[in-house]
């Protein structure tokens, strides 16, 4: 029997409140006790867990519904400010047991995380934290709800991007400006949804006894095996290693274009996608989500029974929504359903090879979640967001090789191997970028809207190749309001950047013996949270290093890989 019955409702805090009073005034004097007191709120937490997904999933499947959305504020108002305080108390009856220190092995993580928890706990930050996330729910209303007229018809942002694919110029330049100038009407409401963050940040960090938000969330993010240090080291190393590959790239785009200059709709300036410099027609690997479904699955079953296997099983679980839509919330993500243990997966696919990227990373998430499933406790299922990405970024290098499945030639093939190659490097800067604009963004609070500018003018002269921004500058000047990480999850940036790296390496691994890096792969993902993050990454056989001598070499395989489809 669970602690929680089957069909319990965690919508909201009446129902859940006698769990926690039991929780936290049960007797705690046998042997077995505070085992069992950790399994059961184990328990509540999956129960609880799995009701929050359900609802953001159901406001971000239809950002338009005002009950959904309702449904949603009031558990984030009414359920997870009393949860927070619950927790703190509960973290604090189990680290303060007497017998806490006789555990065994397998809650030593675990105690280190709550231990961290309780240090930074204020009461005072609850309240701070349900007007953050009123605000980050109202950005994401705002650019979910972002359409534009084109070629007479009302088009989302993410259908949008097959016009920036386009060869004729003047339709990209059109579609660019049609998306940017719908952009701008909003632009003022977001620097005043992000300045009232950055405030609000500032305040919880200063109230949990911390000189910046910087360092209140390396806390409260667990980053227990990485420094501020290693970022800027990292910064600095893709700066010197991708820099002047992303140049080198885009000016061949500039000749190949017999441009004087490159504008900001000849280039995706983030992911390094664009026109194909010879003229050809874009890559449309799937007409429609079922084909893409049906072709993945056929992917996955060639690269390993287990993997093929897996995906089957979330088609059949029908947890997936990946058609764009209007009133969909940009983006795309895979939820882990922990009460059900069902990964749930949301993107928006629209038929281009970014798509099927997408939905192959989303995947490895997937199979990630899949494979840590059979640990007990949820603290030991909950992986670090740096190692869940490297389940998804080498996820998406080592499916390249089985592509022509949606390819009619290989030609075809070639070319979506080397957009997505070049795809890593452009991506690495992008991270750096980011990563830096918030380093500086908390290190400065008070800073002016000038100041912010101009450090974001600054990174994208450091990370960016030249450019023509004639005209566009107000926009150029803004460009970050589009990275919905800075407004919704703060410093969840560079995890990307950590985890690429030891993708790169599994990557590195796959060239050599398939099987090989398919193994490392589940031995890894298998541990769920259950290792500190340098033995993660050594359980794939990988290592973590920021540093340049690291960066470079891993970087020398792409360029030479990039060369062989070239
Ligand atoms: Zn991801």
């Amino acid at each position: 029997m669970t602690f929680i019955p089957e069909d319990f409702d965690a919508s909201s805090w009446e129902n859940i409140e006698p769990y926690v009073d039991d929780l936290i005034q049960r007797n705690l004097s046998c042997s077995s006790c505070l085992e069992k007191l950790i399994s059961d709120s184990s328990n509540l937490a999956e129960h609880i867990s799995e009701t929050g997904a359900l609802l953001y999933i159901g406001m971000t499947c239809d950002t338009e519904n005002e009950t959904k959305k309702n449904d949603f504020l009031n558990f984030v108002e009414n359920v997870r400010p009393k949860l927070s305080k619950f927790s703190d108390k509960l973290n604090r009856r189990i680290a303060e047991h007497p017998s806490v220190g006789d555990l065994p092995d397998r809650y030593d993580l675990m105690i280190r995380g709550i231990k961290s928890d309780i240090d930074i706990f204020r009461e005072e930050n609850i309240p701070l934290g349900v007007e953050q996330t009123k605000l980050v729910t109202k950005a994401q209303g705002i650019t979910g709800g972002m359409t534009v007229e084109f070629e007479g018809e009302e088009r989302t942002f993410p259908e949008m991007k097959a016009f920036l694919e386009s060869n004729n110029r003047s339709v990209r330049e059109k579609a660019w400006k049609s998306m940017v100038s719908r952009w701008m009407n909003d632009s003022e409401e977001l620097s005043e949804i992000f300045d009232e963050l950055i405030k609000i940040r500032h305040e919880i960090a200063k109230n949990a006894g911390f000189d910046s938000y910087t360092n209140y969330m390396f806390k409260a993010m667990h980053r227990f095996d990485y420094t501020v240090e290693d970022c800027l080291t990292f910064h600095n190393s893709i700066e010197k290693v991708c820099m002047p590959i992303v140049r080198e790239i885009n000016e061949k785009r500039r000749s190949s274009f017999n441009l004087e200059i490159l504008s900001p709709w000849d280039v995706n300036e983030k992911s390094g996608s664009g026109p194909d410099i010879e003229g050809k027609n874009p890559l449309r690997p799937f007409d429609n989500v079922g084909e893409m479904v049906q072709k993945l699955s056929e992917l996955f079953h060639k690269m390993s029974r287990d993997l093929g296997n897996k995906f089957d099983k979330l088609v059949e679980m029908d947890t997936l929504d990946l058609e764009t839509r209007k009133g969909k919330a940009p983006g795309g993500y895979q939820y882990y359903l922990e009460k059900s243990r069902v990964p749930f997966i949301f993107m928006n696919a629209a038929g281009l090879q970014g798509d099927l990227e997408t939905m192959i990373h989303e995947s490895g998430h997937a199979f990630h979640s899949l494979y840590c499933g059979h640990l007990d406790l949820i603290d030991e299922r909950n992986y670090p967001i740096e190692f869940a990405e490297v389940a998804s970024m080498s996820m998406e290098l080592l499916t390249q090789d089985e592509w022509k499945i949606f390819y009619d030639n290989d030609d075809e093939v070639n070319r979506a191997i080397l957009s997505h190659l070049e795809g890593v490097v452009f991506l690495l800067p992008w991270i750096a970028t980011i990563d830096a604009f918030q380093h500086w963004i908390y290190a400065n609070p008070n800073h002016t809207r000038e100041e912010r500018t101009e450090y974001w003018l600054s990174l994208r002269d450091r990370f960016g190749s030249k450019m023509d921004w004639k005209d566009n500058e107000d926009f150029r000047e803004l460009s970050w309001q589009q990275q919905g990480h800075l407004f919704g999850v703060p410093f969840y940036y560079i995890e990307y950047g950590i985890a690429q790296l030891g993708a790169l390496q599994l990557w590195q691994t796959h060239r050599k013996s398939p099987e090989k890096a398919l193994k490392d792969y589940e031995n890894a993902m298998k541990l769920g949270n259950t290792k500190i993050l340098p033995e993660l990454f050594a359980a794939a056989e990988l290592k973590l290093g920021f540093d340049e001598k690291h960066v470079d070499s891993l970087i020398n395989e792409v360029k030479t890989a990039m060369a062989e489809v070239r």
